[in-house]
């Protein structure tokens, strides 16, 4: 038997645009369910709700940011943002309302499946019971004991050193924004401190990274946060 196709509703109000998107979609063997605007998209996601959401932010009846806020109101399917916004704070803002990612237009069709893939695996992670150890590439987290390994070393973390890392673990793939960063290691009151997070992170690389100048696991996204590759 196979499994049934994930269903990704397209939220895009240009049709070329919305061409591109489905037959890239389909021919990966996703359902492909399309909107050209709120209204729509809002109707459909209530109606059956989707594996997956891609979400332009410029559409005829307002903006996707609004479709975002309100589908997390009850949803935790991944939304991936589809813009021609490329500014950093546009992705600040699409990530801290609650995007798991963010696509700025023109982009490729591999590029597009595997932020999808990506997505998908981190949703499915979140629904799975909790494993202490997660393991990425040459990093070893063993959440139950406090401790990590690098290459089958240990390495000893700071707690929040460790903290940082077991959040980006867990969020591998997926940008995390300063603020959100800040407001899970250091609570709500730390949210614009962002130089607690570079002087942590820069200790954290440090320690993980085979060349910290160069780093190959914890990736800046310049004005916006920190992403842990996930393979
Ligand atoms: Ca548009």
């Amino acid at each position: 038997m196979t499994e049934p196709a994930d269903t990704v509703l397209v939220v895009e109000d240009e049709a070329p645009m919305r061409r591109f998107v489905r037959s890239a979609l389909a021919t990966h063997g996703f359902r492909v369910v399309e909107a050209g605007t709120l209204a729509e998209a809002e109707g459909l996601a209530t109606e059956s709700p989707p594996e997956l959401v891609l979400l332009d932010l410029g559409l005829p009846d307002g903006d996707g940011l609004d479709l975002l806020t309100r589908l997390r109101e009850w949803s935790q399917a991944p939304v991936i943002v589809l813009s021609a916004r490329g500014r950093e704070e546009d992705k600040v803002k699409a990530l801290d309302a609650g995007a798991d990612d963010y696509l700025t237009k023109p982009f490729g069709t591999s590029e597009l499946l595997a932020r999808i893939r990506v997505a998908l695996r981190h949703a499915r992670a979140q629904k799975a019971p909790d494993d202490p150890i997660i393991a990425i590439g040459p990093i070893r987290i063993d959440q139950a004991r406090h401790e990590v390994g690098v290459d089958g070393a240990q390495v000893h973390l700071t707690p929040i050193e460790f903290k940082l890392l077991v959040l980006l673990a867990r969020h591998a793939g997926k940008v995390l924004t300063h603020r959100q960063l800040l407001h899970e290691v250091w609570g709500p009151r730390s949210t614009h401190q962002t130089h607690y997070l570079r002087v942590h992170m820069a200790a954290l690389r440090r320690k993980v990274e085979a060349d910290p100048a160069r780093p190959k696991w914890l990736i800046t996204e310049a004005g916006v946060g920190y992403r842990l590759r996930d393979s």
